[in-house]
């Protein structure tokens, strides 16, 4: 089976070419079973490259990380408002964003979506339907996002948040927001809204493909 040689470094995910013009040199990869070096190959009946170690035959694949957020509502004398942390840590430092984050083993996707809301806007929240779906193929993540009722109006903002505020929809800082997976969701939030989502209940989980 031939062997191919990734052409990046595994830690800094740069080409050989620029690694050589800056003076640095590829990442050797080594085994977390075993510490002996990894070499990259066609594992047998597979189809794709894998981190193999030959010195205790164990095959390190890597798979895609799951990202759960929640979209964290509240139903106030102004109507419905979305609550969002600004974020405190890079990237997107200073910029709003829905609570959420890497999802932890031995933990489901609405424990996951809990958890974060608790920890980045104090905030609890039971979780609802799951409301959206999104591939980010290159970034080798998919991005979860639940609907979340908070139980009251209480939140603070966590260690990795700046500040945590409930917005109205025309209050939403369009232009401010993080990442261009909670414009999203927050679009499609606001629209099913319209829809009366919340009163009956009846809408469609929301997937997109936001890296091809
Ligand atoms: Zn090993």
């Amino acid at each position: 089976m031939a062997v191919k040689r990734r052409l990046f470094c595994y830690h800094s995910r740069q080409s050989p070419f620029f690694l050589a013009k800056n003076g640095l040199t590829m990442a050797m990869r080594f085994c977390t079973n075993c510490g002996q070096p990894l070499t990259q190959e066609i594992p047998p009946l597979d189809n794709r490259v894998r981190d193999v170690c030959h010195a205790c035959g164990t095959i390190h694949y890597e798979n895609p990380k799951i990202v759960v957020c929640s979209i964290p509502y509240i139903k106030t004398a102004r109507g419905i408002e979305v609550l969002l942390c600004l974020r405190a840590i890079e990237p997107r430092d200073n910029y709003w964003t829905l609570p959420g984050g890497f999802m932890e083993t031995k933990e489901t996707t609405e424990e996951a979506a809990v958890r974060e809301t608790l920890e980045e806007a104090g905030c609890a929240v039971t979780t609802g339907a799951l409301f959206a779906l999104m591939n980010l193929a290159v970034y080798e993540q998919v991005h979860l996002f639940y609907l979340a009722e908070m139980k009251e109006a209480r939140f603070a903002a966590g260690e990795e948040s700046r500040d945590v505020k409930l917005f109205t929809e025309a209050e939403i800082p369009w232009d401010r927001l993080a990442f261009s997976t909670i414009s999203h969701a927050l679009r499609y939030f606001f629209d099913d809204l319209k829809q009366g989502i919340l009163e009956n209940g009846r809408f469609s989980v929301h997937t997109i493909d936001l890296s091809r």
